[in-house]
């Protein structure tokens, strides 16, 4: 008999480990408090494809993952009528600024075949029509006088042609969830999880005496009495579900259910929801070359942003965490405010006006709010959690819509391994990287590790 999975979330994690889990064999469901797919940070990604991350395992999970992208169809196996999100290849420059790549990056690109070039300010002015191409660090916030300052050091940047974006992301999710349906997965909407409790057997019982947590009951004590499932977890409409395996994709939310599950005792890095706010002004004569290509994405953390094409002629804009920012650390994710802050919006659009000089700024604000399950480390925890059975692909810190796909892939074999006996925490599975050749450690992105030593930001 297949084992039951449960997936808590229904973003772009959720939906990919749905597929890849339900391709497997697992008979999965996944359940979801909103009422519809990829209603919470898969909501508002700005979905940017590129492969500068401080640890090589990050860069390598990039760079197979744009492979998968770029055949979306073929990876989900979606029929020619439905319709799939597409890969928009426009390359991506990072603007060099102090610490934030690390010195290895051109020999990890090298070494995995990233094409890269390094560009001077002339490159930019070539590729990017109305750049202004001086380096703008250190950040600074509009109300300080030496923000208008110009400055006469060049800009440098690291450039990537494979770099882009995800056309449509809420699309993407849908196209994993109905892979995953065309391999018998459920989807139940509008239904919170509320509840989570962990049958141990009785001989785990005995050894862990006087060690348990509030979750754990005696396989007789489960609530449906008749299942030899491990997890039994109540939801908001009055459901209840048993399942083998539990795995937590519940975005910002995460660390909330870890804490309903009674896990997360062990957690070597620790995960706190951020709130984010994206904007888009119109800018066609910035974005759009006159041979009718988008410009670059730029991630220009010397003004404390990230910037891509938009559909419309439209310029989005995001946050790289300046240290003059105040960042916006929340407690609980459903009371943040999802309305965009017309301050927030001056800030951002005046940065980008310093580094494209064509941009009038719109007197309304306009652009999407977020939040990210940010990490200790930027880095996403995908592993096991100490209790048997429970999974975690979380702390995605803003950085990993891009790694979707293979996170799917990824954790089913995870899953898989653990689930006939592997030893993940001693001994990390590691995954053959089909398109791109050599392997992922994902020790890397263990529960248990001390927090990596990587940008501090939304890069990773
Ligand atoms: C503003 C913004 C910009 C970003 N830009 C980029 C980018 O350019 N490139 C990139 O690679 N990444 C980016 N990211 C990060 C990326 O979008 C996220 O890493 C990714 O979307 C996380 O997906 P998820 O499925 O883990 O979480 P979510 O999409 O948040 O999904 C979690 C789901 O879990 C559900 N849930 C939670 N708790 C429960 C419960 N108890 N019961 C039932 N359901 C529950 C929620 O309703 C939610 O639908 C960005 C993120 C944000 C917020």
């Amino acid at each position: 008999m297949s084992a039951n999975a449960i997936v808590v979330g229904s973003g772009v994690m959720g939906a990919s480990i749905a597929f890849s889990l339900a391709k497997r064999g697992y008979a999965v469901t996944v359940v979801d408090k909103k009422s519809g797919p990829a209603q919470g940070s898969t909501g508002a990604t700005s979905a940017i494809v590129r492969f500068t991350y401080s640890l090589r395992d990050s860069i390598a999970m990039a760079w197979e993952s744009k492979h998968l992208w770029e055949n979306l169809r073929g990876h989900v196996q979606a029929p020619e009528s439905e319709p799939v999100a597409d890969f928009i290849r426009t390359g991506m420059a990072v603007i060099d600024i102090p610490g934030l790549l690390p010195d290895t990056i051109r020999t990890d690109f090298a070494d995995l075949s990233i094409p890269y070039a390094d560009w001077d300010a002339a490159d930019l002015a070539r590729e990017l029509p109305g750049v202004d191409t001086s380096n703008h660090y250190p950040p600074k916030r509009p109300d300080d006088p030496a923000f208008l300052n110009d400055s006469d050091e060049p800009a440098t940047a690291l450039y990537t042609s494979d770099g882009g974006y995800i056309s449509d992301p809420v699309l993407a999710t849908e196209n994993f969830a109905r892979a995953a349906k065309r391999h018998g997965a459920q989807f139940l909407y509008n239904a919170e999880v509320i509840g989570v409790r962990h049958s141990v057997s009785d001989e785990d019982y005995r050894a862990s005496e006087g060690n348990h947590d509030a979750s754990d009951v005696r396989p007789e004590d489960g609530a449906t009495g008749q299942s030899s499932a491990a997890w039994t977890l109540n939801l908001s409409d009055g459901r209840v579900l048993d399942a083998d395996v539990v795995v937590n994709a519940a975005g910002p939310w995460s660390s909330r259910f870890n804490e309903l599950a009674g896990v997360g005792s062990d957690h070597g890095v620790s995960l706190t929801p951020l709130r984010q706010e994206v904007h888009t002004l119109p800018a066609e004569s910035t974005v759009i070359r006159s041979d009718g290509t988008p410009i670059p994405a730029l991630l220009d953390a010397g003004i404390g942003t990230y910037m891509r094409a938009e559909v419309g002629g439209q310029l989005l804009i995001g946050g790289s965490e300046p240290e003059c920012d105040e960042l916006e650390w929340v407690e609980d994710p459903d009371t943040v405010s999802m309305s965009v802050r017309p301050e927030q919006f001056e800030t951002q659009a005046l940065r980008a006006a310093k580094r494209f000089t064509d941009i009038t700024i719109p007197n309304r604000a306009r652009g999407v709010v977020g939040v990210y399950d940010a990490s200790t480390d930027w880095t996403p925890i995908y592993d096991r959690s100490e209790a048997d059975g429970f999974y975690q692909a979380i702390g995605t810190s803003g950085n990993q819509f891009k790694n979707a796909p293979l996170v799917g892939e990824a954790m089913a074999e995870l899953i898989d391994a653990v689930e006939h006996g592997h030893d993940h925490d001693h001994d990390p599975v590691r995954i053959a990287l089909g398109h791109t050749g050599g392997e992922l450690n994902l020790g890397t992105f263990s529960r248990l590790r001390s927090p990596a030593g990587t940008s501090g930001n939304v890069m990773g």
